[in-house]
């Protein structure tokens, strides 16, 4: 019998590391940006109540979780798509759009989904140099091929927190040919306020090749729902309705979602927390000697004097209860990735990256 083989590429991908939470005795679980204050009450309760229908298949076509986010963010319900988890989407552009010989373009600090996506559908993988920490529009363009078929970029990035802006995402756009899909990830994007930000929704809805997926999981709070949904033009909307699952989103997350964008309450409560918060950590930690990456997201990336230092100071503040992230897989291993946190979490996590700082036998570790 002939052994069971999976495709050429598959068993070179690393599997995806989440961020680690040894055990429930800990004080800060700040390694996968997750919400600071909770999930959003008003999608906890729709949760609750679909539970007595839960013997019916949902809506397949999400249609009243895709008409309130069309009047919610102002965009056409049909070409909106809602999906399981913003990352069951990226998978979904990579197996629509792109196969062995292809190309798809991410910075080489990007989120580590892109690449999964990538090689399960047997694509190449092209990355390219960010510059401090951000992305670079000149080298993704300057990466273009006739075989490239997507490129993904972050805005806000994750793990930076940087953003592209305006000027240089149009720049971006009107560099790419016709047949390359940008997709650009805003997991991030409901956290920005700055004036030269540019979600992407207006690009998309006049491009023909321009996806953008939105999450429920970060300033929504309901990560362990999987929920997000993709905006982008009729053609591409449709190509992505022909290869999701028919009830590919659950009934009681389609109701979450409709409750949690009618919840303006949690909406802000969630975004003016971590306006002060991510200044506070940000200046509290730049205090103490280390760069931090000015970010517009909910988390942080500090740097550190070496690897060493930052693996130190990641078991320092493990034995203390706060667990942040490793970033070996990004491409940055002398520095640890922090969300922000709650505000017992927050104050915590300073005071035991502190004592790190000071402690008496610095120079011998
Ligand atoms: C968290 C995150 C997502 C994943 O969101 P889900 O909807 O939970 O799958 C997508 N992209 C980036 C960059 C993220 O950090």
């Amino acid at each position: 019998m002939a052994p069971l083989t999976p495709r050429p590429g598959i068993m070179d991908i690393a599997p995806y590391v989440g961020g680690q939470s040894k055990d429930t005795s800990y004080k800060g679980k700040l390694s996968s940006n997750e919400s600071a204050i909770g999930p959003c009450p008003a999608a906890v309760e729709a949760f609750k109540q679909a539970a007595d229908t839960l013997h019916r298949y949902p809506d397949g076509g999400s249609i009243e979780l895709r008409e309130a986010l069309g009047q919610h963010y102002g965009l056409e319900a049909d070409r909106l798509v809602c999906v399981s988890g913003s990352d069951d989407l990226l998978s979904m552009i990579c197996r629509a759009y792109a196969g062995p010989g292809d190309e798809v373009i991410f910075g080489e600090n990007a989120f580590l989904m892109y690449p999964i996506s990538t090689m399960s559908v047997g694509a190449t993988c092209v990355t390219v140099e960010e510059t401090e920490y951000r992305v670079n529009v000149d080298n993704i363009l300057a990466a273009v091929t006739e075989r490239t078929k997507i490129v993904f970029i972050t805005s806000p990035s994750n793990p930076t927190g940087t953003y592209t802006t305006k000027d240089e995402l149009a720049r971006l756009y009107a560099g790419l040919p016709d047949h390359v899909v940008l997709v650009i990830d805003g997991a991030y994007a409901d956290f920005v306020t700055a004036s030269d930000f540019d979600d992407g929704l207006e690009l998309a809805r006049t491009a023909e090749n321009v996806l953008v997926t939105r999450t429920f999981s970060k300033i929504y709070g309901l990560a362990g729902l999987r929920l997000g949904w993709g905006y982008a033009s009729a053609q591409i909307i449709d190509v992505i309705n022909r290869i999701r699952g028919p009830f590919n989103v659950g009934a009681p997350s389609q109701a979450a979602g409709v409750a949690a964008l009618g919840d303006d309450t949690f909406f802000e409560a969630a975004r003016t927390h971590n306006d002060t918060w991510l200044a506070w950590l940000s200046e509290q930690i730049s205090a103490l000697g280390l760069f931090v990456v000015p970010s517009v997201a909910n988390f942080v990336l500090i740097r550190f004097g070496s690897e060493t230092e930052a693996q130190a100071c990641d078991l320092f503040l493990q034995d203390r209860g706060y667990f942040l992230r490793r970033m070996d897989g990004y491409g940055f291993p002398d520095h640890l990735r922090l969300t922000v946190g709650a505000v017992d979490e927050n104050e915590g996590v300073v005071a035991a990256m502190r004592s790190f700082i000071e402690r008496p036998n610095r120079e011998e570790s």
